[in-house]
């Protein structure tokens, strides 16, 4: 999970026009539906609020419940993934995740709050982790941000910014440092999917490298 901003200024206008009349989400449909979607993901860079999968189709979240009388508060929207994993699609098996998982539950973590994002961190094997209790409960259980599908691909879509950048022949004219200070920087602009956990893991790996000059 990484930091989304959601600027009011960019709003679009015909949400705002809608507001005046109404504040019901059931209202918000054809173009102007289509507009706040492709907002909200543009704004994203196209990747889920929560878990970070590239949005092939896009969902809109209410990140305080419609339940709690919310409706067409621009800042309360995110965009979202459909919040199914298809074991088998035929069998309509599907492990539930983001908002599909959430529902009306009322979350502590907030991907828009710099200090709940700056709790976040993953252990070796992709588990997403927080420093905070509450958090953590969100994470594992209304959000189910760590099934092991989710954690694959986490580590699959980072085997493949390795293989491309780091050990690959498109940048090796440039110092391995530089090459990850490089990633780290795409990965912060949010350039890849699982950016978070791409960032984590370069990190760690630009780390080692200074240490090890060090000594
Ligand atoms: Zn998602």
């Amino acid at each position: 999970m990484k930091l989304i901003r959601i600027p009011n200024e960019r709003e679009p206008v015909c949400l705002i026009e809608l507001r005046k009349v109404t504040n019901d989400y059931s209202h918000l449909q054809g173009d102007c539906m289509l507009e706040t979607k492709s907002t909200l993901s543009t704004l994203q860079m196209d990747s889920c609020a929560y878990c970070e999968r590239k949005l092939n189709s896009v969902f809109i979240e209410h990140y305080i419940p419609r339940s709690a009388g919310t409706g067409l508060e621009f800042d309360n929207l995110l965009a979202v993934c459909s919040g199914n994993y298809y074991i088998d699609k035929l069998k309509g098996d599907k492990i539930d995740h983001c908002d599909t998982k959430k529902g009306n539950t009322r979350l502590s973590l907030d991907p828009r709050n710099q200090c709940h994002i700056d709790t976040l961190t993953y252990t070796e094997d992709a588990t997403l982790i927080s420093t905070h209790l509450q958090f953590q409960h969100d994470i594992d259980v209304n959000l189910n941000l760590n099934f092991y599908e989710l954690k694959r691909e986490r580590q699959d879509a980072f085997n493949e910014v390795d293989l491309e950048y780091i050990v690959g022949e498109a940048y090796r004219n440039f110092p391995l440092k530089e090459r990850l200070q490089r990633l780290i920087i795409m990965a912060e602009r949010g350039e890849f999917e699982f950016s978070a956990y791409i960032k984590f893991r370069v990190v760690a790996r630009l780390s080692y490298i200074i240490d090890s000059e060090k000594q």
